[in-house]
Order: structure tokens, then C-alpha cells, then sequence
């Protein structure tokens, strides 16, 4: 029998813009991002867990929390918009390493955010889908 797997949704709010898109997108607006991170382990804890759903929220909740809740996030290539954006309201700008699309923002939390957390409980992040609005996610698998 396949161990169970367990998912524990975020939900946070941001700017973000996408560098060279053809439409509105380019334009900086904000969502209401809902995030949906699965995990699984080899085995359950002696409770019956894969992990405690108030880990996740801990962990990878405060993360959101910290740096991208209600903050605009950029393609570091968009380094002049945030700046503009910076020096106006004085607050941080998170710079992603690739345009901040739902696809690039799972997958940066599921691969360079979620080992960082999670890398001392045996579980890992197996998907991660990214809400851009209610009828839009991307998916990111290991
Ligand atoms: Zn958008």
C-alpha cells in the first residue's frame, strides 16, 4: 500500500507583473494566490501522519507569510520597475530568477523553497500548484 499523502492550502496576496507578455499581464497587477503544496513520506508518524498540517503552515505558511504576503514580485531582469516601486512606497520587492508566472513561482517554491524547510522531516513536497485566480493554477512536480 502507497503511504497517504497530504496537502495543506496558503492562500496570500501579491503584485506581480510578466515581463514580455503579450497582454494585460505585463501590466503590474495583483491576485489573491492560493498555494496547494502535497506531501508524502516513506511511512506515517506513530500518530498516523504524513505530517502535522500545522507544520506546513508553520513552515512553509510563514515563509509566504514573510516574503511574498502582500508584496510585489519581479523578475529580477525588472530590476528598474522595483526600484521605481521601492524608492515610491519603501517597500521590499521580491526578485524571482525567472518572470513570476504561476508555472515559475510553483516551481521555485516546490524546489528551492520547500527543500530548505522540509529537508530535516522525512517528507518531501511532492506537487505544488500555484492559484493565479480561483480557475488558474499551475502545477509543479518533483
Ligand atoms: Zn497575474
Amino acid at each position: 500500500m502507497k503511504p497517504a499523502t497530504c496537502t495543506r492550502r496558503i492562500e496570500f496576496d501579491a503584485a506581480h507583473r510578466v515581463m514580455g507578455h503579450e497582454g494585460k499581464c505585463r501590466n503590474l497587477h495583483g491576485h489573491r494566490y492560493a498555494v496547494e503544496a502535497t506531501f508524502s513520506a516513506t511511512s506515517l508518524d506513530p500518530l498516523g501522519r504524513v505530517v502535522d498540517f500545522g507544520v506546513i503552515k508553520e513552515r512553509l505558511g510563514q515563509w509566504i507569510d514573510t516574503n511574498w504576503d502582500h508584496t510585489t514580485i519581479l523578475y529580477d531582469k525588472d530590476a528598474a520597475l522595483g526600484k521605481a516601486i521601492a524608492t515610491e512606497t519603501g517597500q521590499e520587492i521580491f526578485y524571482l530568477p525567472q518572470n513570476p508566472t504561476a508555472e515559475n513561482m510553483a516551481d521555485y517554491l516546490l524546489h528551492t523553497i520547500c527543500p530548505e524547510l522540509f529537508g530535516n522531516l522525512p517528507i518531501a513536497c511532492l506537487s505544488l500548484r500555484l492559484y493565479e485566480t480561483p480557475n488558474c493554477y499551475a502545477e509543479s512536480h518533483i
